[in-house]
């Protein structure tokens, strides 16, 4: 079996994180969420964290060089010897180029890259309901998920809050830096011919569903090249 070498692209709230932890269980592959790595980081207060949060609280894209040697670092231990799923980086072309350089040299490459799209319209919707339970970080959505009694969490009590992340102008703010600095990925991967557009406003099953077409077929033309 060929190495499976995933990126997924999309705006905030495309529901990228989902069909990655659904594509983690499925594949067997370790799926390496950017987002996630660098709040651990955060919370337990590291080097990386403290310097990330100035940027994260700010709507900031990370710097490269706090963000490349951590992503080479998990691609090149033994978890991802038949591949991995990248989930929030690449973000720019620079990074692009940084893994494509860092993956050469492994004598690796990427095998496909999911596009995962939704409008702004629709991403402003998802994301400005949510709101997250402060104890745990259990996640209710005012429209979609709505908690039995408002403001509190189901599962243990604990108020939910509007995460920093999720305030109405860190959503605009967030979708700025997507549009000027994410969505050239699009052409750049798919110069490459990488690149597969997956529409992600549809329920998560339905794109879950598309997402496994697509695997299908980027598995198929990757026995062909053998
Ligand atoms: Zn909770």
């Amino acid at each position: 079996m060929p190495e499976l070498n995933l990126v997924l692209l999309g705006p905030p709230g495309s529901g990228k994180g989902t069909q990655g932890e659904r594509l983690q269980e499925d594949l067997r592959l370790p799926y390496y969420a950017t987002g996630d790595i660098l709040r651990a980081a955060v919370r337990d207060e590291t080097e990386l964290g403290r310097t990330a949060k100035e940027y994260m609280d700010r709507g900031d894209l990370v710097p490269d060089e706090v963000i490349v040697g951590v992503i080479a670092e998990r691609i090149d231990s033994p978890e991802a010897a038949d591949g991995f799923i990248l989930d929030g980086f690449p973000r720019t072309e620079p990074q692009a180029e940084a893994l494509a350089a860092r993956l050469t040299e492994l004598d690796r490459a990427l095998t496909g890259v999911l596009l995962i799209d939704v409008d702004d319209e629709e991403v402003v919707r998802r994301l400005g309901g949510r709101r997250t339970c402060e104890e745990n970080g259990h996640v209710f959505h005012v429209d979609f998920n709505p908690p039995r009694s408002e403001g509190v969490c189901d599962l243990d009590g604990s108020p939910l809050v509007v995460r920093d992340d999720d305030e109405p102008e860190v959503i605009r703010h967030r979708l700025e830096q997507y549009h000027a600095k994410t969505e050239p990925l699009v052409g750049y991967y798919d110069g490459q011919s990488l690149l597969r557009l997956i529409d992600g406003s549809p329920t998560p099953e339905a794109v879950g569903a598309e997402v496994e077409r697509t695997l299908a077929t980027i598995r198929l033309e990757a026995d062909e090249a053998i």
